[in-house]
């Protein structure tokens, strides 16, 4: 057997640094396309994966999902401005979001999305009009316009941690809400009510919570169908899976979870199979989490008052703008060295307070005990930050410029870019 020779050799953290300094994110991938197939084997046959945008809208790393059939899952303008550079078709985007504006709805139908998550009455009057005046535009299109309810359940999922839904929340319509008022809920000119969008949580780290979880968004599933009087087209069952962020580790798998989910369909939806709704998840982070890596210099070690600080060339403004929010665990960078000669590579047992460029001390990934001494010029990278990194952070605060991107394998070329964050002339509305 012949090796294959990789057409464009891989780039390593160490040689993107070389080629393009640092503070850099690389993006790999390969990884993006392995982590997909590992959903894919993990989710029942013929289920329906849309990628949402929020976790990385880098065109490069959604073009892979883009490629690979995922539907695309929006919530902004830009991000559908990224989805559509990425190549994914506007029939294949849903816009969802709470507080989504006549503006935007307006935005999103002109580019040709025809499908909505709805998350109140509001939000679907809002719809109901916007497609109306949109519809009389003989050069608009006048295609049918889905909608996925969106629905909080009455009781939050045991086990799940930071629970987005079952609690009092700005998500969704509450369950008791739409039994209680189930005309609310009527499809009006084009817009047609066709499934629901049942989204609970993030990261959740075990099979048996995302069992829990889509148990329970299958129970509402039939006594909504019975409310509504109506059969489902599209049951979007939410996601939430689990993988190491910021922090070193192996993305899991689940290989219970296909086995699990069909019984549960079987249960709840026994017509699934065969012309039944179509049933479909969402993923951000599982997607593209282990396929990045934020590279950063220490630019110097100094001593204050006892204790050891490591001043890097990254920071909250790159990643971890969520820490803020208590929604970042402490980062324990993985030291990687770019001389290789060997010198202090046994931990210090001492305590190093990990600080980026910014003027607040806030300004921290966290003080790590386990690291080798560092000194001027290390290369640090945190690995798994292909999800919730760059775009989840600070970006405007103090103006740096914004780390280079670099992408690497899918067996092309590898590119770098920087986004900017910039100022521009705006006219009166
Ligand atoms: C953030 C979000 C996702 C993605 O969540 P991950 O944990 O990154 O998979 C999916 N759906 C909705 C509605 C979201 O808000």
């Amino acid at each position: 057997m012949t090796e294959s020779i990789p057409l464009f050799p891989a780039t390593t953290p160490e040689s993107a640094a070389i080629t393009f300094g640092t503070p850099l994110y690389l993006y790999d991938l390969d990884v993006v396309a392995e982590s997909h197939a590992d959903l894919v084997a993990a989710l029942p046959e013929g289920a329906v994966i849309h990628y949402s945008l929020k976790a990385n809208p880098h065109p490069e790393v959604a073009g892979v999902l883009a490629g690979l059939g995922c539907r695309a899952e929006v919530s902004s303008t830009g991000e559908l401005d990224s989805a559509l550079v990425a190549g994914f078709a506007a029939a294949d985007i849903t816009y969802s979001g709470p507080a989504k504006t006549a503006l935007e709805i307006g935005q999103a139908l002109s580019a040709g999305v025809t499908r909505f998550s709805v998350e109140s009455v509001r939000d679907l009057e809002t719809l109901v009009a916007v497609a109306h005046t949109a519809g009389q535009d003989p050069a608009g299109a006048a295609d049918p316009i889905e909608v996925l309810l969106r629905i909080n359940a009455d009781r939050p999922v045991p086990g799940m941690g930071l629970a987005m839904a079952g609690v009092s929340t700005k998500f969704g319509v509450d369950f008791a809400q739409v039994l209680q008022d189930p005309q609310a809920f009527q499809d009006a000119g084009r817009v047609r009510i066709t499934g629901l969008h049942l989204y609970m949580g993030t990261n959740l780290p075990t099979e048996e919570v995302l069992l829990g979880q889509f148990d329970a968004a299958l129970a509402m599933c039939g006594e909504l169908a019975g409310a509504l009087g109506r059969d489902f087209e599209e049951l979007d069952l939410g996601g939430g899976f689990g993988t190491p962020y910021a922090v070193p580790g192996e993305r899991p798998g689940f290989p219970g979870l296909r086995a699990g989910l069909e019984k549960l369909l079987d249960q709840h939806v026994p017509t699934w199979r065969d012309g039944g709704p179509a049933v479909s998840f969402e993923s951000g982070r599982y997607l593209v989490g282990s396929s990045g890596t934020l590279v950063t210099s220490v630019v110097e070690v100094k001593e204050s008052k006892g204790q050891q600080y490591a001043l890097l060339d990254s920071g909250i403004h790159h990643l971890g703008g969520l820490a803020g929010l208590r929604r970042l665990p402490p980062l324990r960078p993985g030291v990687l060295r770019l001389s290789g000669d060997g010198r202090d590579e046994e931990p210090t047992g001492r305590t190093v307070n990990l600080v980026g460029p910014l003027c607040t001390p806030l300004d921290q990934w966290g003080s790590p005990s386990d690291l080798p001494q560092l000194h001027a010029g290390d290369l640090l990278a945190v690995p798994n930050t292909g999800a919730y990194g760059l775009t989840a952070s600070l970006v405007g605060f103090l103006s740096y410029p914004a780390p280079v991107e670099v992408v690497t394998g899918g067996g092309r070329p590898t590119t770098a870019s920087r986004a900017v964050f910039t100022r521009i002339p705006v006219e009166r509305t």
